[in-house]
Formats: C-alpha cells, structure tokens, sequence
C-alpha cells in the first residue's frame, strides 16, 4: 500500500490515531467480524476515519472496502456520535449488506423505493432515534429536502457520524459509471462541514482519481491506494476457435457445480448462450437489460442465493453483486477496455480462494471493435482515447508474457511475472511472423490492384493457402503472385497475423463486407522496417485454452480451491450441507450464514469447543451464539 503522505491538509487532517483506537478497532473486528486482522490498509483507513478524518480509498473489487467504513461507523456509534449514511447506486448491493449486517448483529437499514411509505418512516424513526449504526441510501434519495431536514436534526444533535460514498468513480464522467446524481453530493460537505466522510471506489486510473478529489471536494482527504494484483485470480485468454465448445470444455473440466458469470456482448447472444448451456446440463440463466425487470430481479436473486449457477450476461449485470464465490468470470466477447475487463473479472473470487479470468478473443472481436470506436458518433478526441484504450487491450489478448505484469502495470503498478496466468504456467511458443505479415500486406494490396475493391480475410487467407474455391476462381484470384505463397502457414496462424496486423492498426476492415484495406502504417511492415513476433496459435499446439490442465497434468496442477485431506472434505461437505439447511431457515444466501473459506477453516482445524470455535475467522460472536452449536454438532458427526 502506498498512503500519500497527507498534505497541507485542513480541519480533516488525521489525528494520530493513538495505540488504544487501534486496540478498539481491533476488538470491533473479531467480536463483531469474527476476522483475527485487517487487510492491507484497512487498519490505517479505520484509524484516519474513526477518528474523525477523510479518506479517499482506491481498493480492488474484493480487497475489502465495507470494512473501512463499517468499523469506524460501529466504533463511532458506540462513542455516541450516532448514525453513518452510506451512499450507494446500488440497491441489490444495499439489501446484500444490510442483510450481513443484521446476521452479525449490527443495527443497519436502507432507504430505497423498494420500502413501502410505513416501512420507510419506521426506518426514518430508527434512524432520528438513533437506533441506526449505519443507514445505506441511494444519491437521490439522500439529497431530497426530507432526508436533508432529517440528517440537519442529527446534525443539530452531534448525531451524524460519517458519511460514506461508495462507487465514488461513479461522479466521474471520465469513468464507466457516471451517474449524474453523484455531482450533487458535494452538498453534504457543505452543509455539514464537521462530518468526516470516506469516499471508495475499485477504479484506478489517475483522471478519474483527480475527478473525484475535486467534485466531491477532498482536497484534504488522506489517499489510500492498495495494490490491485488479485492474485487468486488466474487469467487464461485463448483465441476463439468454437467459442462454444470452448466455453462448455472450460466449464465442465475445470468448474463443475461452480458459480460464475459468461459474459456476452448481445442480448441475442446472451439468450442464445443460456439456451445452449442450459441444453447442456449446466443450469444457466440470461440477464440483460431487454429482460423484464421482473425477470431479472429473480434471475439476480437465484444466482445469489443458489449455489452452482452459471449467469450469461451483457455488462448490464455485475456491479453490486457481492457474491463472494463466484469461482469464474468467462468471456465470450472482448471488453470495451482494460478497466471493464478488470472490474467484471474482479467479480470472481472475491472471498479469495482460487478463481478464474477466462476469455476467448478472435479476429472479429478486433474488426467489431475497432469499427464501433470508428462508426461512433463520438468527436475525434474521444474516438483516439477510446482506440488507445482498445489498443493496450489488444495487447494484452496478444501477450506472450506475463497477464498480469501487463493488467497492474496498466494501472502503474509494477510487479514480477505472477505464475498464475496463462503465459506463465505455460509460455506459449512465439514465431517470427515478419515475413508472413508482408505476403499478407501484399496480397490486400493486390486484391485492390486487381479487382478494385477489396476483400475479407477468407478470402485472404484462401489465396494466401493456394486454395482454388469458387470464388478464388470467379475473381481469378489463382493468377494472383500472391497465389499459394504461404501455404506452409496454417489457417489458424494466418488469422493470427491478420488479428494482429489490424490489432497493430497496419490492417483495417470497411465496409458491410468488412472488406481489407492497408493503413499508411502498413508501408513501414512491407519495407521490412518493422517485426512481428507472434504467439503459435493454441490450436497449433494442439491445446486450447484448458487442455493443459486436463490434458497432461489432468486437474491436478489446479490449485486445489480447498487444500483439504480427505476426511477434512468430508466434514466440508457436511457444513455445507447444514449451510445450505440454515439459509433455507433464515431465507438468506448460503455465504451470508458463512463463506466457503471459514468452512473450510472450520473443515481443517476442526474446533471442538465454543471457544476454540471463536478463534476460526469468519466467526464472530453473533454467529458464535447464532449457529455454534449446530456447527460443532456438525464437526463432531
Ligand atoms: P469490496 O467491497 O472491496 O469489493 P468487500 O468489502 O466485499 O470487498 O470484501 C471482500 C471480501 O473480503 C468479503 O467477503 C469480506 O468479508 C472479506 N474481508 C474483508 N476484510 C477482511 C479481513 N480483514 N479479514 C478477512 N476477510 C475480510
Ligand atoms: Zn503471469
């Protein structure tokens, strides 16, 4: 973690946070959390806003941000300075952390349209009556005169504690995000200038940073910035052959029975995908916006609160949704940019057991892309941000090395190759494609010459082969020079030379037909001036994507997601199945009761006692009295 060192900071600078805050915050964090230590920052981040500074903190999806603001709003509460407002876009993500909350025994409530008028005025009397620890509330809602007359009550009273703004990139028009509300929020601040506040967001990238510095006006807030290396994530990118087949192999080898999300860039493809799975055997369901809201609220809920569900979705689905075993994130069309891609893969493993990034790319993904940047209506200046954001993209799909040295390194952050990517486990073989790229170059530019207008990569890479198809001999393309000089290079290796030809901007497609066309860029690669090393093709090498792992190795080279003997895995399996028992009872998601990775631990070590049973993270005390007994039956049995 770097902490930048507070500046000429205001009224908010942090007050030496004194050795008994630290030993308080710590209490909160295992009576309550039932966790043994804070992660990373998050002590220092409870320290500054626990006493009664601002904080900014950039964290990953995962690293645990609800911590830093669910701590200091506890100790705050109990020290008398009343109710924190946590401002969220997110109602699913609300009712999620009101309903954990409430498990540890931590009095919190949300305010959203989804109360009717007499639930909504006994939170609002809850909240006046400081009987709230925490109340979360969308932006809109909480600049409404009413919500303002009553947070000015417990303001008049030294009864509002601290305010929280969750998804703060979402003020940004520079992020994914933007939602318009959020620019009003810089009113709290002005009306209640004594109240520290903690902004958090999952986003990186230094303009959206400064962004939210200046319009949520925290020109004086302490700067968190935690490393964002998620490093149970395995990131696997293949290039897209049969992207079904592809996905199912992935699916049925490596993530049997587990959750996870595919994401697909059409509503047509995401209902086409779920059909499909779904005829599978693999229980699948669609959500995108086209559905009915009906639909996907309980499509939402089933992924929630089932265990084993695979969700085909569009972007639309994910933010909020704080599943903590979602054990991977597949997708099946390329992200619009670095930042989607590390958001919506960020969704897998956020309890931090091994998880996987798995994406399939191809040559179309690249024309598709590119020519929604070029047909957009969008002015020039933004177009070239947009395409240099496609570009560090693209040569992510195409690394030869280290995945996630290039994805931190994006986000300046710098590290050592991982040994949890694709290109670690197995360095793919490179081929110098240099001489491979001119022919290519030069047989587009021939199709030109000879016909006028152009053509697509079929027939491109037909001509290239020697192939005399039909429409090789009804164009005369066989009396081409180009004809059959490259027929030592398999079809799969001439796409990946065109991928990367147009990847690199030499190369681009135009036209209904996506017919090919030479950049002026492309002179410099026929001269000879530039090489181009390529990755072999997976299917080159015979092993697409997984085969490594079921291939030779079979799954053993797979981190095992428990590294349990056998008789531990059978009281895993146990617990599990009281978990699921217990949801049912108390209509709650199974990871709400417990996370995988404190069954786990309770599978492993195998308490015998309450007391020892109070020692195993994840167990706090209202669990403790809630389930303890039931779980030590369990372990006994
Ligand atoms: P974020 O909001 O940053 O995506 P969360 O706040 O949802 O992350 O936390 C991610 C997961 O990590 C949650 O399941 C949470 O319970 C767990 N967690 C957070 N802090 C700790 C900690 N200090 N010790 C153990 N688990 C933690
Ligand atoms: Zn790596």
């Amino acid at each position: 973690m770097q902490a930048a060192a507070p500046a000429a900071v205001p009224r908010a600078a942090a007050p030496a946070a004194p050795a008994d805050s630290d030993a308080a915050a710590l209490q909160v964090l295992h009576e309550v959390f039932g966790y043994p230590a804070f992660r990373g920052a998050q002590q220092a981040i409870v320290g500054q806003v626990a006493a009664g500074g601002d904080a900014l903190v950039l964290m990953p999806t995962g690293g645990g941000k609800s911590l830093c603001y669910q701590v200091p709003a506890i100790l705050r509460h109990r020290a008398g300075r009343g109710a924190t407002v946590v401002v969220s876009p997110l109602i699913a993500l609300m009712h999620d952390q009101v309903g954990a909350l409430a498990e540890l025994g931590v009095a919190a409530a949300f305010l959203n349209s989804t109360l009717d008028g007499d639930e909504a005025r006994r939170v609002e009397r809850d909240l006046l009556a400081g009987r709230l620890v925490l109340l979360y509330a969308a932006p809109e809602r909480v600049l409404t005169p009413r919500f303002l007359a009553m947070l000015d009550s417990l303001d008049e009273r030294g009864k509002l504690a601290l305010f929280a703004i969750d998804e703060a990139h979402c003020v940004s028009q520079w992020g994914h995000d933007f939602r318009a509300e959020y620019l009003g929020l810089s009113a709290l601040h002005e009306r209640y200038p004594e109240v520290p506040r903690i902004a958090l967001t999952a986003t990186a990238d230094a303009h959206t940073r400064a962004d939210i510095v200046q319009r949520l006006a925290l020109e004086g807030a302490r700067l968190f910035v935690s490393s964002f290396d998620r490093p149970n994530i395995r990131y696997t990118i293949v290039e897209k052959t049969d992207p079904k087949a592809q996905l199912l192999r992935f699916l049925r080898d490596e993530h049997e029975g587990d959750a996870g999300i595919v994401y697909c860039q059409s509503r047509r493809k995401v209902d086409e995908t779920a059909a499909w799975l779904a005829a599978q055997d693999i229980p699948a369901l669609p959500y995108h916006a086209g559905l009915e809201a009906g639909t996907r609220r309980r499509h939402q809920d089933r992924f929630l609160r089932e265990e084993g569900l695979v969700m085909v979705a569009t972007i639309a689905f994910g933010m909020g949704i704080d599943k903590p075993d979602v054990r991977f994130v597949a997708h099946l069309d390329l992200p619009k940019n670095i930042e989607g891609y590390y958001q919506e893969t960020g969704r897998a493993g956020r309890d931090g057991l091994p998880a996987d990034a798995w994406m399939a790319y191809g040559l179309a993904d690249v024309v598709n892309q590119r020519r929604m940047i070029d047909d957009s209506e969008a002015d020039e200046t933004f177009k070239r941000l947009q395409r240099g954001k496609l570009d560090a993209l693209l040569a992510l799909a195409e690394a030869h090395d280290c995945r996630r040295v290039r994805l931190l390194a994006y986000f300046g952050e710098p590290s050592e190759p991982c040994g949890n990517c694709d290109n670690c486990l197995q360095p793919p073989a490179t081929w110098d494609a240099t001489e491979a790229a001119r022919k290519a170059l030069s047989c587009i530019y021939r199709f030109r010459q000879h016909g006028g207008s152009g053509f697509g990569a079929g027939q491109l890479v037909d001509v290239l082969r020697g192939k005399t198809t039909d429409k090789v001999r009804q164009h005369g393309h066989e009396r081409l020079s180009t004809f059959g000089i490259g027929a030592d290079v398999s079809e799969a290796q001439w796409r990946g030379v065109l991928r990367q030809l147009i990847a690199l901007g030499h190369v681009y497609a135009e036209g209904e037909w996506n017919t090919l066309a030479l950049a002026d860029s492309a002179r410099a690669v026929l001269r000879g001036e530039v090489t181009l090393e390529l990755r072999v093709p997976s299917d080159a090498r015979r092993a697409a994507g997984s085969a490594r792992r079921t291939g030779k190795a079979g799954k053993a080279d797979k981190p095992p997601p428990l590294p349990l003997d056998d008789a531990a895995t059978a009281r895993f399996a146990a617990l599990k199945t009281w978990r699921a028992e217990a949801a049912r009872a108390h209509n709650l998601p199974a990871y709400v009761v417990c996370h995988d990775a404190t069954l786990a631990e309770l599978a492993r070590a195998r308490p015998a006692t309450l007391d020892a049973l109070a020692g195993i993270s994840g167990v706090g005390s209202k669990k403790l009295d809630a389930y303890g007994e039931a779980i030590l039956q369990v372990l006994a049995g």
